[in-house]
């Protein structure tokens, strides 16, 4: 069952009974339903208390259930809410711990609401794409006035029970509860109470107004446009629903906000975000390492370098309480790394953003050593040396030797082989990829890189960790640049024969940006240095003789243009200054360079560089799948999205492809390996991609 129903004297109590947040799929629906009729039908019930079961009143609509037929079986959430509305007897929502999207739009249908101070409440459809469509954004606006409605409307924020309780002439709750464990008895008290009531009051009777309706939405649509930057159709269609509840009568902005509801469903936006929101909970699933497998316990963690890398992680440890102990082959590497951590905190104080409290108590968790033996008692050690194999083999023959039975030794390594680092020790089971991304605090994105031989708790331990620090884990198999990193090679060797071909820097950039990633190849290589990608293409050009590149990359390290850090790459920069200005000398070296080529420039569209790069991405995912490095389509875009910067509304690299048409791909893929300067060999399809066309299927 997932709804309970029970009667105490004369007040019947429905449950919403569907772990874990008492989603309103069709059978929660149902039962609801029957509660409710039969508490009408019942001549000793004379009131009717709705509330949740667990951890939450209820988190909304089963968003499985989203543009399936289920969801407007009947009965649905909107007519759930107008038979609550038109109970001929008293309904009270008893709402706690989370209220939010359908679930707050069903308290909105009952007479009144009791809320236990703690609630977080919200209407968080726009991050679906999505607006309220069962009458939020008609009901909020006249219980707790039109600009806070649309303040939570547009943002999806939660906000607090008691917060929305002190705005001044609200009527969202009509009593707050003491506390949670009160609230039941507290509501049927108050049901008890309005016994008797006629008319029972309707949300949909209240009036809707705003002094200055014109002005308030003028500015709110500026604002939106300002953020939105006309990527994101909901947040503007929120402002019209609720504009509709100021100047419509009830019933026809009922009406609107369902045909707006209706019309976002199927844009690109609204599926890549929904998309998005399944696959974030998909990556954290391990298939043969169930959610109840055993762990083992993180208390303490040692860092093992204190550079770029190690003083990112280290602080995402310190953020979530947990001691940390940084070990350096050297005193003035220690106090370097130490001072940037330190500065890096400081920051955030001085914007306002980390109390002075918080920013004392994570710095005294933090403690150092020049000593492996100081290290032993540590949970969990992640290395974050230089990226050499020799390097790495004698870290971890050192942990091996130090650490306590039952450490987990992980390696943030970007390229280096995990199961030969692996082999380096003794227990091979414990050894685990941590792969950070750089800035290692900021970034949200963690692949989880499993051996071969790495043990199913060492797993279901990391997946775990993650999660207390803030980051969404992929899991990827093992090979040369794990998932990201494997990609976007190809995606920068695009990038390389697109300038020989003809394009300027700027040009790539400018397409790529506008496309919606947040930087384009050319200032994300002098973000990141130039000089990572060239000892990358070194390593290749011994490994892959007859792979095809672009040597313009390396001519440009050549002349130390490594990017920022040098104060030029594929840009000039200011002193001080991060804007990219175009460069004259590095337009000159790439002229002189496609003369060498003999290569005549050619206008090359927006269109094609996006496709060649994007598609340049799809390709070698499929390969990836395929070989099982990443175990769903859905990872790939996830981490995508969480550490290269792909636009959201565009779902990844994969949801883009399987929107655009696999087909479509493959017949752009085909035109782009006719062209002598850039790679037939790499444009073939792979075979999984030509498998999905012919059986006409998707990659998600
Ligand atoms: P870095 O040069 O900034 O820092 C490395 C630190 O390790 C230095 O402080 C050095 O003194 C210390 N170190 C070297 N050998 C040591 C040893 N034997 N014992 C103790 N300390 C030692 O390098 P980084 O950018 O922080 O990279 C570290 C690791 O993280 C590499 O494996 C790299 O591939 C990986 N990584 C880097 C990035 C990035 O963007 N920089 C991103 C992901 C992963």
């Amino acid at each position: 069952m997932s709804a309970d129903y029970a009667v105490h004297g004369d007040v019947a109590v429905i449950t919403l009974n569907n772990p874990p947040v008492n989603g309103l799929g069709l059978a929660s629906r149902q039962a609801f339903m029957q509660g409710l009729d039969q508490a009408i039908a019942d001549p000793a019930v004379h009131a009717i208390v709705v509330t949740g079961a667990g951890k939450a009143f209820s988190g909304g609509a089963d968003i499985k259930e989203f543009g399936s037929p289920k969801a407007l079986q009947e009965p649905n959430l909107l007519n759930l809410i107008v038979a609550l509305e038109n109970c001929p007897k008293p309904t009270v929502a008893a709402i706690h711990s989370v209220a939010m999207g359908g679930g707050l739009e069903l308290a909105l249908g009952c007479h009144y609401r009791v809320a236990a101070p703690g609630t977080d409440v919200a209407l968080p459809e726009v991050k679906l794409g999505l607006i309220p469509g069962a009458g939020g954004t008609q009901r909020l606006p006249r219980l707790i006035g039109v600009e806070a409605a649309l303040n939570m409307i547009v943002s999806g924020e939660a906000i607090k029970s008691e917060m929305l309780a002190m705005l001044p002439g609200q009527q969202l709750f009509n009593e707050m509860a003491t506390s949670k464990d009160s609230l039941l008895e507290e509501a049927m008290a108050f049901a008890k109470g309005v016994v008797g009531t006629s008319p029972l009051p309707k949300v949909r009777d209240l009036p809707c107004k705003h002094p200055n309706a014109d002005a308030f939405f003028k500015f709110s649509t500026n604002m939106v446009n300002g953020m939105t930057k006309g990527k994101y159709p909901a947040p503007l269609k929120c402002i019209e629903a609720v504009q509709n509840a100021t100047k419509m009568k009830f019933d026809q902005g009922m009406l609107a906000e369902r045909e707006i509801f209706i019309n976002l469903m199927w844009t690109p936006e609204c599926r890549a975000l929904r998309h998005l929101f399944v696959a974030q909970r998909a990556a954290s699933k391990i298939d043969d390492v169930p959610a109840d497998s055993p762990k083992r316990e993180i208390k303490s963690v040692a860092v093992i370098g204190a550079g770029t890398m190690g003083g990112g992680i280290s602080m995402n440890f310190l953020n979530a309480g947990i001691p940390v102990k940084i070990l350096e082959m050297k005193q003035e590497a220690l106090d370097k790394g130490i001072a940037i951590i330190e500065k890096n905190y400081q920051s955030q104080v001085n914007k306002g953003k980390l109390k002075e409290d918080k920013f004392k108590q994570r710095m005294a968790l933090l403690s150092t050593t020049l000593n492996y033996e100081d290290l032993a008692d540590a949970d969990l050690v992640i290395e974050a040396v230089f990226e050499e194999i020799g390097v790495k083999e004698q870290v971890f023959k050192k942990l091996d030797e130090v650490m306590k039975p039952g450490a987990i030794l992980a390696s943030n390594t970007s390229t280096l082989d995990v199961n030969a680092i692996a082999h380096f020790t003794q227990r091979p089971q414990d050894v685990v990829g941590l792969h950070f991304f750089s800035p290692a605090n900021v970034m949200k994105l963690l692949e989880v890189v499993r051996g071969s031989a790495t043990g199913k708790d060492i797993m279901a331990t990391v997946m775990d960790v993650a999660k207390k620090i803030k980051k969404t884990a992929v899991v990827s198999g093992v090979c040369d640049g794990f998932i990201g990193n494997r990609m976007i090679e190809q995606y920068s060797r695009q990038a390389g024969f697109l300038i020989e071909e003809g394009c300027t820097p700027q040009q790539v950039d400018k397409a790529v940006e506008t496309f919606g990633f947040a930087m384009g190849p050319f200032r994300m290589g002098d973000l990141a240095g130039n000089d990572i990608g060239w000892a990358i293409r070194k390593r290749r050009y011994q490994e892959k003789p007859n792979m095809k590149y672009s040597k313009t990359a390396d001519l440009l390290c050549e002349q130390g243009r490594f990017g920022q850090k040098a104060g030029k790459g594929w840009y000039d920069y200011q002193a001080g200054k991060r804007d990219a200005i175009p460069s004259k000398e590095v337009e000159d070296m790439i002229a002189k360079h496609r003369t060498s080529l003999g290569i005549t420039a050619r206008k090359i569209s927006d269109e094609e560089i996006v496709q060649r790069l994007v598609f340049s991405l799809v390709n070698e995912a499929a390969f990836i799948l395929e070989e099982g490095i990443a175990a769903r389509a859905s990872d790939i875009d996830m981490v995508y999205i969480t550490g290269y910067g792909f636009p959201i509304y565009r779902g990844g690299p994969m949801n883009y492809a399987d929107q655009f048409g696999l087909f479509n791909v493959i017949q752009a893929m085909k035109r782009f390996a006719q062209n002598p300067h850039d790679d037939a060999q790499f444009w073939q399809p792979a075979p999984l991609l030509a498998r999905l066309v012919a059986e006409g299927k998707t990659f998600n």
